[in-house]
């Protein structure tokens, strides 16, 4: 009795060093997060472990690029009020994905339009839950979030701006990538390490690495083929790379091939 205990105890401790170093592979090496970087109108907020997009559409008006992990939604809140906004500036909420690191301050924004890719749809509104090894452990839960679907390729007008949608199914199977002025943003479909090399998303949030890859080589040859100008590169959980296109041509060359 006494050694089955000890081989369980074994076996558990095993497991949390196992899922310790899982865990702390996926998230050292990470460039962090550029709290304030603004670029084209497009403007970071960090919200903890998470960055939100602040993009200025019009006067008096915003669309964010997600919502954010915590729920008061307070670091979006001060950069309206920077901006001499209140809640009801923000018109429009492009959701990358549906993970709720990326949706915790919508029902802070209620004029707010919330859009994401169809196929994203059941998983933002509660229906469905994610897939990924780490997120399947926590059940599906209706959020209240009425969200508005997206098709790949379209271009959203909010404001006198125009965001363009790009399906990159891999992170999630509705994670779609926006191009705002220039500001290409990947949301947790891709990562930077500290020495600006794009990474694909990590395995234990995701629901398929291989996937996720070969949405990325796609975006990088649609991007290359239409000739569209990209200046800079935001990621979700990392910071912002400033070297055009250029990363991602980088991340296609070497993984287009496998
Ligand atoms: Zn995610």
């Amino acid at each position: 009795m006494r050694i089955a205990l000890r081989i369980l105890g074994l076996v558990a401790a095993l497991l949390i060093i196992a899922a310790v170093a899982v865990i702390a592979v996926t998230f050292l090496g990470r460039q962090s997060i550029t709290d304030g970087f603004e670029t084209n109108g497009v403007h970071i907020v960090k919200d903890g472990i998470v960055s939100v997009a602040v993009v200025a559409v019009a006067q008096g008006e915003v669309a964010l690029i997600d919502a954010g992990n915590d729920k008061s939604g307070q670091a979006i809140l001060a950069e309206l009020s920077r901006r001499q906004l209140g809640p009801d500036a923000v018109t429009a909420i492009l959701l990358t994905h549906g993970h709720p690191d990326h949706t915790g301050a919508i029902a802070m924004f209620p004029k707010a339009q919330v859009m994401a890719l169809e196929a994203e749809v059941a998983l933002v509104e509660g229906r469905t839950a994610a897939r990924g090894p780490l997120p399947r452990l926590f059940p599906a839960r209706p959020t209240g979030v009425n969200v508005t679907p997206l098709q790949d390729g379209v271009t959203v007008t909010v404001g006198e701006t125009q965001i363009g949608v790009f399906a990159v199914p891999g992170h999630t199977a509705g994670s779609a990538a926006y191009l705002v002025n220039g500001v290409l943003l990947l949301g947790d479909a891709a990562d930077t390490a500290s020495d600006g090399e794009v990474k694909g998303a990590p395995w234990i949030f995701s629901d398929s690495q291989a996937e996720d890859r070969a949405s990325l080589v796609g975006l990088d040859q649609r991007l290359l083929r239409d000739g569209v100008d990209v200046t800079a590169i935001v990621f979700a959980h990392s910071g912002v790379l400033t070297k055009g296109l250029a990363p991602l041509d980088a991340f296609a060359q070497k993984n287009q091939s496998r």
